[in-house]
C-alpha cells in the first residue's frame, strides 16, 4: 500500500477511513475492528504525535526494544495499550507480561507454560492471542493447526484467557483464503478475536472479520 499523505497523523486519518470503508462493505461495524500501530524501529520522537491525535494502541515484535521506549511514554499516557506481536523466548516471559498489555505471538505449549507462569507470579493476567502457521510453512512462527485444541486445553489449565487467533499469511499469494480459513478455525473454537491483516492487506483482512489489524509501514512509511 503506497500512503500518499505526509506524515503519521494524516496518514492515520486516510487509514481509518479506509478501515470504515471495507467494514461498511461486509456489513461490519468499525468500532469493532482495534488498529495497533506497529511501532518497531520508530522513535519516540516519531510515537508521539499519533499518541496526542488519539491513536493509543501500539505493537512491538523485540522485547528489549519495547523495554527501552515504552516504560516512560506509558508513565506519560495512561491509557497507552502496548501488544506484543512478535516471537515470544520463555525466558522473557516474566518481561513481557510486565511489559504488554496482550499478547499476539502465543505459538508453543512450553510458552503458554512459562507465561502461565509468569502471570501467576506478577497476579496480572494478560489476554492473548494464539499464533497459528496458518499457511503451513517451515520457516514462520505459530503452532500447527492441529495443534491448537492442545494449545486451547493447556491455556486453559494455566488460566490464561484466549482473545483469538492470530496469523501471518504466506506472502507474495493472495491473502484471503488464509484469512477465511483463521476465522473459520477461530469460529470453531468459540473465539471471537482475529489478529490478521497489515499494510498491504487489512481491507481484505476485515472484510474477512479481523478484530486487530497490525499497521507499520502505512502508518510511518518504510522501515529503514
Ligand atoms: C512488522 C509487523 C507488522 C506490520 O507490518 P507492515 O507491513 O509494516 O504494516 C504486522 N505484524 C507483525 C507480526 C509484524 O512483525
Amino acid at each position: 500500500m503506497q500512503a500518499t499523505a505526509e506524515n503519521p497523523n494524516q496518514r492515520l486519518v486516510e487509514i481509518k477511513s479506509q478501515m470504515a470503508a471495507a467494514a461498511k462493505v461486509a456489513n461490519r461495524d468499525a468500532r469493532h475492528v482495534t488498529l495497533i500501530a506497529v511501532s518497531k524501529t520508530r522513535t519516540i520522537e516519531e510515537i508521539e504525535p499519533l499518541i496526542a491525535s488519539g491513536q493509543h494502541v501500539f505493537g512491538e515484535n523485540r522485547i528489549q526494544e519495547a523495554a527501552g521506549k515504552w516504560p516512560e511514554m506509558k508513565a506519560r499516557h495512561a491509557d497507552i495499550q502496548l501488544h506484543l506481536i512478535g516471537q515470544l523466548q520463555s525466558n522473557k516471559a516474566q518481561e513481557a507480561v510486565l511489559l504488554f498489555d496482550v499478547i499476539h505471538s502465543l505459538d508453543r505449549p512450553s510458552l503458554v507454560t512459562a507465561l502461565g507462569k509468569a502471570m501467576r507470579d506478577q497476579g496480572r493476567h494478560i489476554p492473548c492471542f494464539i499464533q497459528v502457521n496458518i499457511g503451513a510453512e517451515d520457516q514462520k512462527g505459530g503452532c500447527d493447526i492441529d495443534a491448537l485444541p492442545e494449545m486451547l486445553e493447556l491455556a486453559k489449565n494455566e488460566n490464561i484467557k484466549i482473545a483469538g487467533l492470530m496469523c501471518l499469511p504466506p506472502a507474495e499469494v493472495e491473502p484471503a483464503p488464509f484469512f477465511a480459513l483463521l476465522e473459520n478455525l477461530a469460529a470453531r473454537h468459540g473465539l471471537t478475536g482475529l489478529s490478521m491483516g497489515m499494510s498491504g492487506d487489512f481491507e481484505t483482512a476485515i472484510m474477512l472479520g479481523a478484530t486487530h489489524i497490525r499497521i507499520g509501514t502505512a502508518l510511518f512509511g518504510e522501515r529503514v
